[in-house]
């Protein structure tokens, strides 16, 4: 058994549906679940489809739906030249539950609202992909992940019940199987036990193809994406990135954690339980070999690895009556900073300052300010950019400080963190 994930690119149009179902025949003979995001951009429109509805704007409502209803029509008409096929309905219907919803009484609980529609693109994306692998002769299954991923009631960042899920998972996708070797079933989705549907944050396939490799204790899983495998650097930043071969789960996870963005940050810590390789690899060229991330560290320190945050402020306290900064001040401070919901991505103290950097966007400086200024003197900038290279060397340092001014480093034996200007 083993576990595809296809992401919202991957099924953008009917031409790269097609290419799915090309590569999943490459795989015949062999259980598979294939997780899929919805379309393209479809998120985005269902959340700003939310948004009106919220704001009772119907002006960008309709224009928002209407964005939704020709992206999935035009899909099913390139796909399915048969108008009488019943996928027809089946994406109707749940573009008429969408369209009532702007008159529809509502809960006040912003979240909850959101996953009930969001949730619907993959919902979507999954019913078309399973009747077009049929038609292609295709032995598949369409399986509601609603039915299987069990959360708490966190809307938009739904806390997987492992138990329960781990038995509804095993109860339905194994005689599944027995039935059908592609299992078809959505990423991103499910449900608390009350029945309501729950999404697991953006970007959150990855993290439920994790779920049910996991579950069904899957010999690996692939996650099928627009890049050769996963780079040392984002290509966006970085000219010469070089596909990272082989990392370890390790790696993953800290190169997740300092903020590349490849896979979902969850993704990982299920499948390095169970030993469960992950490979990233490319819808356009099936054949090449991605990454492959697994338990040994043996290639870790062949390249470094580099991660950029834009956007930071970096606030420096002092205390007002000049005394060394020691732990009661830290708790203090670490107090305020939490009440203020502020995630700090880099921290130093020396002996009369203690110094954080926050993403620009998450805190208001002048709240800062404000919530210190009776017993500390607060000094920021904004507008820099944190640098994290993993396996650095001098020279990658000088690569990235070059004609900058550095105002925070650190380094460990394999990461260093610059703050540069
Ligand atoms: N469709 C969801 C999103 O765009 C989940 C995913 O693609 O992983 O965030
Ligand atoms: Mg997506």
């Amino acid at each position: 058994m083993k576990v595809f994930k296809f992401g919202g690119a991957s099924v953008r149009n009917a031409e790269a549906v097609k290419n799915v179902i090309s590569i999943l025949e490459k795989f015949e003979h062999q259980k598979i679940v294939v997780i899929v995001s919805a379309m393209g951009k479809t998120t985005n429109n269902l959340e700003e489809i939310v948004r009106a509805i919220w704001e009772q704007n119907s002006t960008d409502f309709e224009k928002q739906l209407a964005q939704l209803k020709e992206n999935h029509l035009s899909v099913l008409c390139d796909l399915f030249p048969e108008k009488s096929h019943l996928i027809y309905d089946e994406i109707d219907s749940i573009l008429e539950q969408i369209s009532a919803m702007l008159e529809a009484n509502r809960s006040d609980n912003y979240n909850y609202e959101y996953d009930q529609i969001v949730s619907l693109g993959e919902v979507m994306s999954t019913k078309i992909i399973d009747a077009f692998a049929k038609e292609q002769g295709i032995a598949s299954e369409w399986l509601d992940a609603r039915k299987l991923i069990r959360t708490d009631n966190t809307y938009r960042e739904g806390d997987v019940d492992w138990k329960r899920t781990n038995e509804l998972i095993t109860q339905t996708v194994l005689p599944a199987f027995d039935r059908s070797e592609i299992l078809f079933t959505q990423g991103f989705i499910g449900q608390t036990p009350e029945g309501f549907t729950t999404t697991l944050g953006r970007e959150g396939s990855d993290y439920s193809a994790a779920i049910f490799a996991y579950c069904i204790e899957a010999e690996n899983v692939t996650i099928w994406k627009d890049v050769p495998g996963m780079l040392n650097a984002d290509p966006k930043y970085f000219e010469n990135t070089v596909k990272l071969d082989k990392i370890s789960f390790y790696e993953a996870i800290e190169l997740a954690y300092y903020g590349a963005s490849v896979i979902h940050p969850k993704t990982v810590k299920p499948l390095q339980n169970k030993n469960i390789p992950l490979f990233v690899k490319s819808f356009l060229d099936p054949e090449a070999s991605g990454t492959a991330i697994q338990a040994s560290v043996e290639n870790d320190h062949l390249v470094a690895s580099f991660i950029f945050k834009f956007n930071q402020t970096l606030f420096t306290f002092k205390t007002r009556d000049f005394s060394f900064i020691v732990e009661s001040h830290l708790s203090d401070i670490f107090h305020r900073l939490a009440a203020l919901g502020a995630k700090i991505n880099v921290m130093q103290n020396s002996a009369l300052s203690f110094s954080i950097l926050v993403d620009q966007q998450k805190v208001n400086a002048l709240d800062v300010v404000e919530a210190f200024k009776a017993d500390y003197e607060v000094k920021f900038n904004d507008g820099l950019e944190l640098v994290t290279i993993r396996h650095y060397d001098q020279a990658t340092v000088d690569l990235v400080t070059a004609r900058k001014e550095i105002l925070l480093q650190q380094k460990t034996r394999q990461t260093a963190r610059i703050v540069l200007r």
